[in-house]
């Protein structure tokens, strides 16, 4: 079968250099599958799909790119698995991510980082990294990642794919290792706006193994949406802080959607300063406690199981995690204990209801907010691992729609550098097929 033949040469040929996967499956079995689910039918019959590597796949390992993970092969499949392999699609592997998802650059992996395929010195933006580049590598044209901060559309933008972080509540979270649960949601990546729609489609609706899902039905080709007449704000107090080439490719885009009739107008968010120390102060917090379950007993890395429980655990977490978790359980568990509670976490959830006001009221007035998805062109490969201020600080146009649980599409608009462009489109609650149809016709005009 040369679909199978030719994506696992490719794979062959160019992931020694660009590492996408950690766990890539046995060509033999990925073709047998292939096979048997074309026979079987559904709307990916046959079709190979890479799946980020802290979404539970029974029977093939899922590290979350950590060592704590290294050799945990989950009994059970997430949701959003079941629901993709009863349309037919085939794993072909897990790709590599940021150590639990917390990074903006896919640096923070245990196996070592993945590379953009537009330019291996630079990174592919994180932690959906390997799903983003196994789509710009020409392996897969569809990926599942998951979005806390910004997780599916930094990738998608640094690599040129489309990526939709859907609203708070529409697609499962059973059998994501949990990150930031009140901040996190399982979205697609893919080649083009048709094949994001699609996915989306598939892996949407409610799960009463989520009690935070709702019901939910996407259209699996949703209507092409002219822009005539639509309402567009730039939040123009955050295009402050991007990149200026990045910052024309934008310009030129609005100018074309002005054209088609977009009513494109500038408008600040208030108290934006806020979004991203709040948004760090809540992924922590709800990291710290998320991660307390992997202590070599009950979960993950156990070498050592001597000593009283404290030395085993200290021993097996020390090792088993790398130092961005462990600054940020350490951080979270701060802000978390007795004394600091009201200083920063309640603070912090005071500062995400303020943003979200002030986006609302935004929303009054126009039909969608859009700006660069990032401020920056993709960072080399090692310019800002070493300062996590630095790197946090790229993840404040993405941060905003976790932060008050809104659908934010990412797709490609240009070129600057020969390094890919993304614009981002953020919607009311529950607007995610509205996004998909507007991003279907600004994709035809790129
Ligand atoms: N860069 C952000 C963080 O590290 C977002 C990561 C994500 O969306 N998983 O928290």
């Amino acid at each position: 079968d040369e679909y199978v033949s030719k994506t696992f040469d490719l794979i062959k040929k160019k992931d020694s250099g660009i590492k996408a996967f950690i766990t890539l499956r046995k060509e033999e079995e990925v073709l047998q599958e292939v096979k048997e689910r074309r026979n079987q039918g559904g709307k990916l019959a046959g079709v190979l799909l890479a799946v980020k590597d802290n979404i539970s796949t029974a029977g093939i390992r899922t590290t979350c790119a950590s060592k704590m993970l290294e050799d945990y092969v989950p009994p059970y499949n997430a949701t959003v698995i079941n629901k993709v392999l009863k349309e037919g699609a085939v794993i072909i592997g897990k790709t590599n991510m940021d150590e639990f998802a917390m990074g903006s650059t896919t640096e923070t992996s245990y196996f070592g980082p993945t590379r953009n395929p537009w330019d291996l010195e630079r990174t592919p933006g994180g932690s959906s990294g390997g799903s983003a580049a196994s789509i710009a590598a020409g392996y897969v044209s569809l990926a599942l990642g998951s979005d806390t901060g910004g997780s599916i559309r930094a990738p998608a933008s640094f690599n040129g794919a489309y990526g939709l972080k859907p609203s708070y509540g529409t697609v499962s979270r059973f059998g994501l290792v949990a990150y930031a649960n009140s901040l996190e949601q399982i979205g697609p990546i893919a080649g083009n706006s048709e094949y994001l729609s699609m996915l989306f489609s598939i892996i949407a609706g409610e799960d009463p193994r989520d009690a935070t899902t709702i019901s939910y039905s996407a259209e699996d080709k949703p209507t092409v949406i002219p822009l005539k007449g639509l309402r567009v704000g730039v939040i123009s107090n955050i295009m402050e802080s991007s990149d200026k080439e990045i910052v024309s490719i934008f310009r030129n885009i609005t100018n074309k959607m002005s054209d088609e009739g977009a009513v494109v107008e500038e408008t600040e968010l208030k108290n934006v300063e806020l979004a991203l120390p709040s948004y760090y102060v809540i992924a922590m917090s709800e990291a710290s406690s998320n991660l307390a379950r992997f202590d070599g007993v009950r979960y993950g890395f156990s070498k050592y199981n001597e000593g009283n429980w404290k030395e085993t655990f200290s021993k097996n977490r020390g090792e088993g995690f790398g130092l961005e978790v462990k600054r940020r359980i350490l951080l979270g568990s701060f802000i978390l204990s007795a004394g600091y509670y009201d200083q920063y976490y309640i603070r912090a959830l005071k500062a995400r209801n303020l943003i979200k006001k002030n986006m609302d009221s935004l929303f009054s007035k126009y039909d969608v907010l859009i700006s660069p998805t990032m401020p920056v062109l993709p960072p080399k490969i090692g310019e800002v691992i070493d300062d996590p201020v630095k790197m946090y600080a790229i993840d404040l146009n993405t941060v905003l729609a976790n932060l008050t649980a809104i659908p934010a599409i990412s797709l490609p608009v240009g070129f600057a550098s020969r390094l890919p462009v993304g614009m981002q489109i953020m919607g009311r609650y529950l607007s995610d097929t509205f996004l998909l149809g507007i991003s279907r016709f600004i994709e035809q005009l790129t």
